[in-house]
């Protein structure tokens, strides 16, 4: 695959291509057109974007080989219609992003990182290691990759999670540049609430977050009621206890006014009983939230609880006057659940493959 360089044109905002324009002497109006192919138009090469001049076609080509930064060389269609898209970056690495379609609406959970550093012991990703953050071009071009590539028929992606692979907020820059390109109105005009930023708790990255005061959703990873339980399973939990986490939380809120997501993995005989639920209840009870229960999906050493014990743990929640709900199972049947996606070694074949 050609180099691309991190300031790629997919993650240029608008005003910086119109700098670039405006380098060679051409008009502004060029930043615009291109804009609106890349994003607008999810184009998957600078010679279809026949309003350009040949010689501004020849620069980008020249400059950045393929309006995208990621490339995708496998798709897998779940029976519930949710897709799995992996893709190819300039360095062989690869990422994964999921679309899950709804009745008029459409999901792309992205990644952040290749890879992750946070070791969440029921995480697939976590357990594949490290390798590297993604571009702000990197994350912006899966959104368009997969606009160019959906079925007929399917609904547009209409809302972003960052839920795939990596840590969002150890990738803060480059996260936020992307949000912001995604949102322009001449690009994909996507609304600050319609993308949520998934954290597994990094502290310091959350109050900055705060700052920023947008109306871009937050959602947290709990998944345990007590310190104990989460760091065992959630390391970061030692650097940033439940405690520290909760108030960076209420900080956020105050300052945004927004209401947070708490994520929660249940896993059979470990988060699941009666009495965690009125734990976490207990925890959460001044904060303006909602909880999202997550039945573990399959992963080594971790089980779902009995859809009875779920219902009933969402159901203590409630009664303390917590909001909560469970989320849907899609895409397992293709390993594109929350917590499956991990990157694919060179050579390694993945199970079903
Ligand atoms: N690093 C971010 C985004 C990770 S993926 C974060 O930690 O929030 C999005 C969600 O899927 C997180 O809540 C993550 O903890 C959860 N998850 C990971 N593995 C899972 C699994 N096997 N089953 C259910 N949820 C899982």
């Amino acid at each position: 695959m050609e180099n691309m360089d991190k300031l790629h044109v997919a993650g240029l905002h608008k005003e910086e291509l119109a700098q670039l324009m405006a380098e060679q002497g051409w008009p502004r109006f060029r930043a615009d057109q291109v804009f609106r192919w890349v994003h607008q138009k999810a184009s998957s090469s600078f010679e279809e974007m026949h309003n350009l001049p040949q010689e501004v076609v020849e620069h980008l080509e020249e400059k950045y080989r393929t309006p995208s930064a990621c490339r995708i060389i496998l798709t897998r269609e779940s029976q519930d219609g949710t897709i799995k898209y992996l893709f190819e970056l300039f360095d062989h690495s690869t990422i994964e992003a999921v679309y899950i379609p709804e009745p008029g609406r459409g999901t792309l959970c992205i990644s952040a990182q290749v890879g992750c550093a946070m070791n969440c012991s029921f995480c697939a990703t976590g357990r594949s290691g490290f390798v590297r953050n993604l571009s702000r071009a990197e994350i912006v071009s899966q959104v368009n990759a997969v606009r160019g590539a959906l079925p007929p028929g399917a609904p547009g992606v209409t809302n972003i999670v960052f839920m795939g692979m990596g840590e969002p907020f150890a990738n803060f820059t480059e996260v936020m540049a992307a949000a912001a390109v995604m949102q322009d109105k001449a690009g994909m005009n996507l609304g600050q609430r319609r993308i949520t930023i998934s954290t597994c708790g990094l502290v310091p990255e959350i109050l900055q977050f705060a700052d920023l005061n947008t109306q871009i959703n937050l959602a947290v990873s709990l998944h345990a009621p007590d310190n104990a339980r989460r760091s065992q399973v959630m390391p970061i939990n030692r650097r940033y206890p439940i405690e520290e986490l909760l108030e960076a939380c209420r900080v956020y809120t105050a300052k945004t006014n927004r209401r947070i997501s708490f994520e929660y993995a249940l896993m059979a005989g470990f988060n699941d009983a009666p009495h965690d639920a009125h734990m976490l209840a207990g925890l959460l009870k001044d904060m303006l939230c909602h909880v999202n229960l997550i039945p573990v999906n399959p992963v080594e050493g971790f089980q779902r609880p009995r859809s009875d014990e779920v219902k009933l743990f969402k159901e203590i929640l409630e009664r303390q006057g917590i909001p909560a709900s469970i989320r849907k199972e899609r895409g397992t049947d293709i390993e594109a659940a929350c917590g499956q996606l991990r990157q694919v070694h060179k050579g390694e074949r993945r199970r079903g493959e």
